[in-house]
């Protein structure tokens, strides 16, 4: 047996799966995920010592490339002082600080340590703040795994949704409406029905967590008009897309502001860090302040703290979201390129540094579009790829990331390997 799978079997026996989180067990994809033992700028290297271009980034953190020196010693420099405090410290004010000075829609924000808690904490604000149950989501959005956000669509229109994981209770998803992603009738159609009862708006701006599927023309502006239409919250999850598509989330390239935004990722450089925040108006209900509870022991930790602060200086230096667009419209035009060459029905897009590739031939615009994809051919892909030493996100409905250390030498291995594999498909 190869080390990676005789780890896998170790772990299965003392982890659920050998995985702490499902998506990493190559389910999707088969075969044995590959156990890290270290990684550095666009590298990562398994337990056997092979080395990978890795294009998964830790799911988003790692713009900047693994192991960035800076954020590394910000690390280091912090941990010496001691790891937790469970009591204020001034880089919480300073991280808080400069992701105001970044988001304009931000006025306050509260820390916490994973997108979870960013998307549950901002979901129990709405509803405190409004007095309102219901909740809109959409299919295909991830937005962390509370309970009352693991729901699929009812069965007939315009109903509340079925929990999409055994231990939720049906009662627990009864406020959750879930809808099409870009389907503005349907959005619509909810606020004329339920308008009086529905507290917020939860949307990936966009989604990244069913491939990469962009916001149709007018969506988020639909979404924005009739929260304020009918005094419900827009909660832009950019738990994925802030400081990732570019220096101010999809609400600066579009210019629709939410009421709150939730944060994690790329705003912890590879630490626990997540955040959610907003209108100074509506975080006021928040505890201490307001009758909102939401707390966390480890919640603005100074060590994790410390290297989110470090990125966001770092990715905050003019042009990096320009060049960092670059590298990535060249990964997916180049695939793409070669795609066709070989007669690959393929199809790929890029915004900032995320990605999206599929085995279909035009990009999808909803979750039904991307599970028409050819999803055997993306395993073939996937596996290909992996043999040549490039580690793309095992599974098909995953956006991919690049960083600021995929620099022209990479892509170009990288499109080097997919000319061999797409030949072989
Ligand atoms: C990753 C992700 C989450 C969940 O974040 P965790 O830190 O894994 O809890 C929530 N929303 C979106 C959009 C995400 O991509």
């Amino acid at each position: 047996m190869s080390r990676n799978e005789d780890l896998f079997t170790r772990a299965a026996r003392s982890i659920p799966g050998g995985v702490n989180s499902p998506v990493r067990a190559f389910r999707s994809v088969g075969g044995t995920p590959r156990f890290i033992a270290r990684a550095q700028g666009p590298y990562i290297w398994d337990a056997e010592g092979t080395r990978y271009i890795d294009y998964v980034g830790s799911w988003g953190p790692a713009i900047l490339g693994h192991a960035h020196p800076e954020v590394i010693r910000a690390v280091q420099e912090a941990a010496v002082n001691g790891l937790s405090f469970g009591a204020p410290t001034e880089a919480e004010v300073e991280i808080a600080e400069a992701l105001i000075a970044r988001l304009p829609s931000l006025q306050q924000v509260r820390l916490v340590s994973s997108g979870t808690e960013a998307t549950m904490s901002a979901i129990r604000l709405a509803r405190g703040a409004t007095g309102r149950n219901k909740i809109v989501k959409f299919e295909g959005c991830y937005h962390g795994h509370a309970d009352s956000l693991l729901v699929k669509a009812g069965s007939g229109l315009l109903t509340f949704g079925n929990p999409t994981s055994a231990g939720v209770p049906a009662e627990f998803v009864a406020h959750t409406l879930v809808l099409d992603y870009n389907d503005q009738a349907a959005v619509e159609a909810a606020f004329a029905q339920h308008g009086q009862d529905i507290a917020c708006v939860i949307v990936e701006p966009v989604a990244g967590n069913m491939n990469l599927v962009r916001p149709a023309a007018g969506f988020l502006q639909a979404l924005r008009d009739q929260c304020t239409q009918h005094g419900a919250l827009l909660i832009f999850d950019e738990v994925m897309t802030g400081f990732r598509v570019g220096p101010q989330g999809v609400q600066g390239l579009t210019g629709v502001t939410p009421d709150l935004t939730t944060l994690a990722k790329v705003i912890g450089g590879g630490m626990p860090v997540g955040a959610f925040g907003g209108r100074a108006d509506i975080m006021a209900h928040v505890a201490p302040v307001g009758g909102v509870y939401q707390a966390g022991t480890l919640s603005g930790n100074p060590v994790a703290v410390a290297a989110g602060l470090a990125t966001l200086r770092l990715i905050g230096e003019p042009g990096f979201h320009d060049r960092l667009g670059a590298q990535t419209e060249k990964l997916v035009q180049g695939l793409s390129a070669r795609a066709q060459a070989a007669g690959v029905t393929f199809s790929a897009d890029s915004l900032g540094g995320m990605f999206g590739l599929y085995f279909g031939a035009k990009v999808p615009t909803s979750l039904a579009e991307v599970s028409a994809c050819d999803t055997q051919a993306f395993t073939r892909f996937f596996h290909g790829m992996l043999s040549e030493g490039v580690h793309f996100a095992p599974s098909a409905f995953e956006a991919g990331f690049v960083s600021a250390t995929h620099d022209d030498a990479v892509i170009e291995a990288t499109l080097d390997a997919a000319e061999r594999v797409f030949a072989r498909l």
